[in-house]
């Protein structure tokens, strides 16, 4: 209630000065409520404001004092509200909604090679594609979610329609060894991706990358090439690695190392390179790759639902390696969720090493913020609400009985917070959703094309 009294207080003061001359035009203030800043002393202000201007945070303050030095084109009232820096969701295949459902309770090479490759190669299209993407899209604004990193085919429709919707991404163009379903053979598909990456290299909201999908589906040729094209190019290169026993097992007998040592072995690994679950990894493993500078994404949701294992959350934090957090692809999850990815990722490495401090609240908010940034090389753009970097920002509504009452607000965030809590969502300076209307999507019309396509899909795989 203190709180309450001072945000109304304040919010009186900003009305009081709204008359005076001097004040600094910027495009958006959003102002009360808790701000969870994730900078480096974990500052939290409450109540706090922002300014923004143009794509970049301007000052981070108390209500008055911002009210006082800024006048804005456009205000979010965040009274009652938690704000926080936008989500980071660093792996997850944005098109793959379209095959939600299709495919459950299965292991991950049953169900890749029964269901998902085939599904695949009979229903992957631009199409599929862009509507899928649209689809993902809205989800992620719905949920909080500003930046994502993905890995699929047509990339560079996931960029057109990322673009549109107002998000920010690192997309990767997948390379395998089998015919996929824009290139017949992995040299076709590099092509692709060398184009993808020169035609979006300096656009400011995508992040252009290659992605070859796994060792298991790749050859020791295309992993060296795509590494090599990331590298002349200046790109990520976005993996999956170490993700299930199998894996493990095959890469022994094929190269008597484990998938990350080969990878090493290859010189694959680099700061640019993001690898995604690292389940099944050794210590040495681990010690590569803080050495590299790879960047690790954890997906708890994925590896418990298909059976995979629990990372070594613990150890790769105390290794100092830069570990982000994902959904993975909505067919393996089957959300694109990054609260509910918070949540299991404590409960998830709790359970695994019967430990109830592991992974507390605030870690698990650190992965999905600034710690998916610096996975992805971005810490200096975003993961955190602080003056010079993007203003990549959502605000969660703290009202419902379910959040009621509120000591801690990191607690809420990570415990009972979900997806449709977040009222409004800002990326790059931009509101693409405010009190839950989505301003660059329409909503009906992208449910609506998504349900007619899935007519295509239940068709095509006889479900
Ligand atoms: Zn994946």
């Amino acid at each position: 209630m203190k709180r309450l009294w001072i945000a109304l207080l304040a919010g009186v003061a900003g009305v009081a000065v709204a008359a005076q001359p001097g004040r600094r035009s910027v495009s958006l203030l959003v102002v009360g409520g808790t701000v969870i800043t994730q900078n480096a002393t974990h500052a939290v202000l409450s109540p706090g404001a922002i300014a923004v201007d143009g794509t970049d945070v301007v000052e981070v303050g108390a209500p008055d004092a911002l009210a006082a030095r800024y006048q804005a084109r456009e205000t979010v009232d965040a009274r009652d509200a938690v704000v926080l820096p936008g989500l980071v969701n660093t792996h997850t295949h944005a098109p793959m909604v379209m095959y939600r459902g299709l495919a459950d309770d299965l292991a991950l090479m049953d169900w890749l090679q029964k269901y998902i490759f085939p599904a695949e190669a009979k229903t992957v299209s631009p199409e599929l594609v862009r509507t899928g993407t649209k689809l993902a899209a809205l989800e992620m604004i719905e949920s909080g979610t500003t930046t994502f990193a993905d890995m699929y085919y047509f990339e560079e429709e996931i960029a057109r329609t990322t673009v549109e919707a107002g998000l920010r991404a690192v997309l990767g163009e997948t390379i395998v060894q089998f015919p996929a379903p824009d290139a017949k053979i992995p040299a076709e598909s590099l092509a692709r991706a060398e184009r993808f990456i020169k035609e979006f290299k300096d656009n400011g909201l995508v992040v252009p990358a290659v992605a070859p999908h796994a060792l298991y589906t790749n050859d020791r040729a295309s992993l060296v090439a795509t590494a090599e094209l990331g590298r002349r190019l200046g790109a990520p290169v976005l993996i999956h690695f170490a993700e299930t026993e199998d894996e493990v097992r095959i890469a022994r007998e094929q190269h008597n190392m484990t998938p990350t040592a080969y990878l090493e072995s290859i010189g694959f690994w680099g700061p640019r390179t993001l690898g995604a679950h690292g389940i099944w990894v050794t210590d040495d493993d681990i010690r590569i790759l803080q050495r590299r500078g790879v960047g690790v994404s954890h997906n708890p949701e994925s590896n418990m639902k298909l059976a995979s294992g629990a990372a070594p959350v613990t150890k790769y934090l105390a290794a100092g390696v830069a570990l982000g957090l994902g959904t993975d692809g909505a067919a393996s999850n089957n959300d694109l969720d990054m609260f509910e990815a918070m949540r299991q990722a404590s409960f998830l490495a709790k359970h695994a090493t019967r430990d109830p401090t592991a992974v507390p609240a605030q870690t698990a908010l650190d992965l999905a913020t600034i710690g998916g940034a610096r996975a992805l090389g971005m810490e200096k753009l975003i993961g955190s609400i602080e003056p010079g970097k993007r203003a990549d920002i959502v605000t969660v509504a703290m009202r419902a009985p379910r959040q009621t009452p509120m000591y801690d607000p990191v607690s809420h965030l990570v415990y009972v917070t979900r997806g449709d809590d977040v009222r409004t969502t800002i990326v790059n300076g931009r509101i693409l959703m405010k009190d839950r209307q989505v301003r660059t999507l329409d909503r009906t019309a992208v449910i609506a094309d998504a349900n007619r396509l899935a007519a295509r899909v239940r068709d095509a795989v006889g479900r």
